[in-house]
């Protein structure tokens, strides 16, 4: 678990080594936005992993009150855990493993998939030992080529035991899914295959007799430019947290969406260094001239990619800054180009960008990855300070 810092409206002021501010009034806008996106179906926050690395139980509380219906997360434990903590409503969890919690699932309320005959067995057996039916959501792999039945045999046969299983009271179908392959690649041709095939496998299961709640399969980037694939839910994570699904869709702005996480550091120390002087291990970086060098206390173990050793930008004192040689463990070394800026004073790594600091796309550029990669994998040894956490906005 994170280390957590609850503010009503303001960072703290005193010091932090690292922190990541999560703004949860953009969290609810962003909310807004999808729902307004998507006026035809309920949404679901995706808030698995501990909320995209922004925190689970506050951000789940914000896309609530912003009119989530349902909350998504990928193992039972984080489901479990949500409803611990009080979360109302629907809680959704598709990732299980056999000898999974189901039993406890059923007792807490949650809505589990079932992607293969192992798992109706075992959710069956839960059912029985608790008394009390599980709400499933029977998993079509229409081509992703992961989790779920196909069609031609699987699906059929998980289908009408499911169907059993209803009629024996062990069970409710809730909900008829999938999940895109290619979705953040507009006209790519699987996005069309998948969709016929989902409406054959829905319309397969609904003939025989299954009547679900809701039929779904579009993430973020289908939310945002597939309407057909809306449903009835849509299930989004990234731009929940105001991540593009790629730069090729477009910026979060283009979408109404403004990232919710801003991560910074205090310059831990300011220093002249000479012209020819070898920075950080493996002397990757050697001073081009007499400059200043600044020390910003964060590394691959807070999450900082060591890919983004000599790539990665850091706004100090107004100007974008790159890292210069090798991200450490804990620290890396930017090149201040002669600049004085105090020590303890602040180094922007992303955040919104309209500080003029980059974002957490710049870093996933410079790292060779993905913004959704670059939020999450933030460590729990840097403190999440959330702030206007009151529906206020
Ligand atoms: C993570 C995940 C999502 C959310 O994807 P985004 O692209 O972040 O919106 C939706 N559905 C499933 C099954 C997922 O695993």
């Amino acid at each position: 678990m994170s280390t957590t810092v609850t503010t009503t409206a303001h960072a703290p002021s005193a010091p932090l080594r690292a922190r990541a501010e999560i703004d949860l009034a953009a969290l609810r806008a962003n909310v807004r936005a999808l729902r307004a996106l998507a006026p035809g179906a309920a949404l679901m926050a995706v808030v698995k992993s501990d909320a995209y690395g922004h925190g689970a139980v506050p951000c789940a509380r914000a896309a609530v009150q912003a009119g989530a219906t349902w909350l998504g997360t990928a193992t039972p434990e984080e489901g479990l855990a949500l409803r611990a903590a009080g979360l109302p409503g629907r809680i959704m969890c598709w990732l299980w493993t056999p000898g999974g919690p189901w039993r406890e699932a059923i007792e807490a309320d949650l809505d589990v998939s079932v992607s293969g005959m192992w798992a109706l067995r075992e959710v069956t057996e839960a059912a029985r030992a608790a008394g009390a039916p599980a709400r499933v959501h029977l998993k079509a792999d229409t081509g992703l080529g992961r989790n779920g039945c196909q069609p031609g045999g699987d699906w059929e046969e998980l289908v009408d035991a499911a169907l059993r299983a209803e009629a024996e009271g062990l069970l409710r179908v809730t909900g008829l899914w999938s999940h895109f392959a290619c979705a953040d690649e507009p006209g790519h041709p699987s996005i069309a295959a998948q969709l016929t095939r989902f409406r054959e496998m829905v319309a397969h299961a609904e003939q025989r007799g299954v009547r679900p709640e809701v039929r779904h399969m579009a993430n973020s980037p289908a939310t945002l430019t597939l309407p057909e694939s809306h449903f009835d839910l849509v299930r989004t994570g990234c731009a929940v947290y105001g991540i593009s699904p790629s730069p090729e869709l477009g910026v979060p702005a283009d979408f109404g969406l403004r990232p919710v996480m801003t991560l910074s550091a205090s310059l831990a120390l300011v220093k002249h260094a000479p012209r020819g002087h070898g920075v950080s291990y493996g002397h990757h970086y050697v001073t081009p001239g007499e400059t200043t060098l600044g020390l910003v206390p964060v590394g691959y173990a807070d999450g900082i990619p060591r890919h983004a050793s000599g790539t990665g930008p850091v706004l100090v004192g107004g100007k974008w800054r790159t890292v210069a040689g090798r991200v450490a463990m804990d620290q890396f070394v930017v090149d201040l180009g002669g600049d004085e800026p105090e020590i303890g004073s602040e180094a922007v790594l992303f955040g919104p960008g309209d500080r003029g600091e980059p974002t957490a796309e710049d870093w996933a550029q410079a790292a060779g990855t993905i913004g959704y990669e670059i939020v999450t994998r933030i460590g729990s040894r840097v403190p999440r300070v959330y702030v206007n956490g009151e529906q206020d906005g």
